[in-house]
């Protein structure tokens, strides 16, 4: 089955410990809003403003759980918005990407770097990896039924259990009026 539903996505945070306690309090928990497919991140009720110069984006859902590196993924309409120069990649790649400042209710962060526009990826669970013989970080094509190829570089993140998703940003999505739960074909 070479067919994976999307899982659309918004602008959000992840945050290491250190980024929480600053934002939030020190030791600080975050409240689980919603388990993500992958049954591990979750959205949770807590949410930042990022600002960079003048501007602002408020209601910025944290993703959880904490990480080992904080990095922030927003949309191109904000890279505009915020006037900040990211670049389409990779979950972790963060070397040379812009910082900007997090707010939170009880501090602030100015990150040096760790802002992307987020590449859709998809986590396909390792069965299904291995019936379709595709190894982890391999770039596929994803086609739609109808509308033909709607990304020619999506990076595969290959996952233990949960169900298999794809994930694309909602100004992406909206390129092709893609919505949540479609089909997409991995080629
Ligand atoms: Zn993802």
């Amino acid at each position: 089955m070479n067919k994976v539903k999307l899982g659309i996505s918004n602008r959000h945070a992840h945050l290491t410990r250190e980024h929480i306690d600053k934002l939030f309090g020190k030791s600080y928990s975050l409240n689980v809003k919603k388990y993500l497919m992958d049954k591990e991140n979750f959205a949770a009720e807590e949410t930042v403003i990022l600002k960079k110069g003048d501007f602002q984006i408020e209601n910025v859902r944290i993703i959880g759980p904490e990480r080992l590196r904080t990095q922030i993924e927003i949309l191109e309409s904000d890279q505009k918005y915020l006037d900040i120069e990211s670049s389409r990649r990779d979950s972790g790649d963060l070397k040379e990407t812009p910082g900007l400042t997090i707010i939170g209710p009880k501090g602030t962060v100015e990150l040096c770097e760790g802002v992307i526009l987020a590449r859709t990826h998809i986590h396909l669970i390792e069965e299904e990896a291995r019936k379709l013989g595709l190894i982890n970080k391999k770039k596929v094509k994803l086609m739609h039924p109808k509308k033909g190829l709607i990304c020619d570089d999506a990076t595969l993140c290959i996952i233990k259990d949960g169900s298999s998703q794809i994930h694309m940003d909602k100004e992406e999505a909206k390129k092709f009026d893609l919505g949540n739960d479609e089909e997409l074909i991995i080629s």
